[in-house]
């Protein structure tokens, strides 16, 4: 990384006063998701095929290319920067991003710098990261089985994410754990989850799957309402409506019992595109305006070309698609409105 060139991106990104990026349905874009690399040390059933096939490395952005867009961003107004993958603690150098990523922090333009991660290697890092800027965290966990974790990983040891989340906690971070609702896989385990993370003090999302990438069957068989997770923790856990935001799609309760927050970011069975103020970018420079459609310009180009980085992503935001179009079908078996680009590639 070069640091004085690092160091003039602060600073510009600093003086110009921000001016909002804005799309033609008068969203304003605020929220950057990074996804610093496609590659993973792990193979969930519901993201990737198990021979995955990952992006060419002379394709992936430098360290110095990924500072120079995001302070392009943060000119822009975007306050908070998530990064993720794939896995981003798998990223050669990830430290030295997050620290350069931190200097824009404080006054600098940025309001958090945050991450996503499977957890495997937060043992390692969770101390650097607090020292970095970043507060809090979200940690994915499906399943609390060891059996049950190896096989959705297909080879993970759940025991890292449990050592990597104390450390995590030790350091200071608050964590949001994020799980998957899996029909047949670990629907038998919410009350569980919702035990475990209570009693650690970590906020619980349960999310749907996304019909992303070909995963050589249909997530159709898997697939469980955010309506019918709710409905069983009902059963167990006193949720409490709540107005808690964190500016995302999650729908928040808290579990009188517990203290904790659950969450629910239904993109299949309810609706949140109209409120939607995040664009994510690739390891590859190509930023998606949404999840759920291929609209995407690619500002590794500008950058190489040396044209408007700020111009590329204004236009790009201008654009920006209604919502996803994502439907599963019961009775086909299929899904639609998908996209071909798997969730490791776009950064969830
Ligand atoms: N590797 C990191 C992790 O697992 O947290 C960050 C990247 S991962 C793609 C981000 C999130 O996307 C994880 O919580 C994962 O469970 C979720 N995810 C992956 N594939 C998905 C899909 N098809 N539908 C919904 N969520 C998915
Ligand atoms: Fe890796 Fe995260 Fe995808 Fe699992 S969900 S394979 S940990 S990128």
């Amino acid at each position: 990384m070069n640091f004085v060139t690092s160091e003039r991106n602060i600073q510009a990104a600093h003086e110009e006063a921000p001016r909002a990026l804005t799309d033609m349905l008068g969203r304003t874009i605020s929220y950057l998701r990074l996804s610093i690399t496609d590659r993973c040390d792990l193979r969930c059933v519901y993201c990737m095929p198990k021979d995955m096939a990952f992006l060419p490395r002379k394709d992936v952005l430098d360290l110095e290319e990924i500072e120079k867009i995001c302070a392009a961003f943060i000119r822009l107004g975007v306050k908070k920067i998530r990064l993720t993958g794939g896995e981003p603690l798998v990223r050669r150098n990830v430290m030295t991003l997050v620290e350069q990523l931190s200097g824009h922090l404080n006054g600098g333009g940025l309001d958090e710098l945050t991450l996503t991660t499977n957890g495997t290697l937060l043992a390692k890092y969770a101390d650097a990261l607090r020292q970095h800027g970043m507060r809090r965290i979200n940690v994915s966990l499906d399943t609390l089985n060891p059996e049950s974790y190896a096989s959705i990983t297909r080879g993970g040891d759940v025991n890292d994410v449990i050592a990597g989340l104390r450390a995590a906690q030790e350091s200071g971070l608050k964590v949001k754990i994020n799980s998957l609702a899996l029909k047949g896989i670990n629907d038998h385990e919410f009350n569980a989850l919702v035990e475990w993370c209570g009693a650690r003090g970590f906020d619980l999302t349960f999310i749907e799957a996304m019909p992303m990438g070909d995963i050589g069957r249909c997530r159709v068989m898997s697939y469980m309402p955010a309506s019918e997770v709710r409905e069983e923790l009902a059963q167990v856990w006193t949720l409490e409506e709540t107005d808690h935001s964190t500016g995302g799609p999650s729908k928040y309760f808290t579990i009188k019992e517990t203290g904790c927050k659950v969450g629910f970011i239904s993109p299949l069975s309810g609706s949140f595109c109209e409120g939607c103020n995040r664009v994510r970018l690739t390891c590859t420079g190509q930023l998606f305006m949404c999840l759920g459609q291929g609209d995407s310009v690619d500002l590794r180009e500008a950058l190489r070309e040396g044209r408007s980085v700020e111009d590329a992503i204004r236009e790009g935001i201008f654009a920006k698609p209604k919502g996803h179009d994502f439907e599963y079908d019961r009775r086909s078996g299929c899904e639609s409105g998908a996209v071909d680009r798997f969730m490791n590639v776009t950064g969830g």
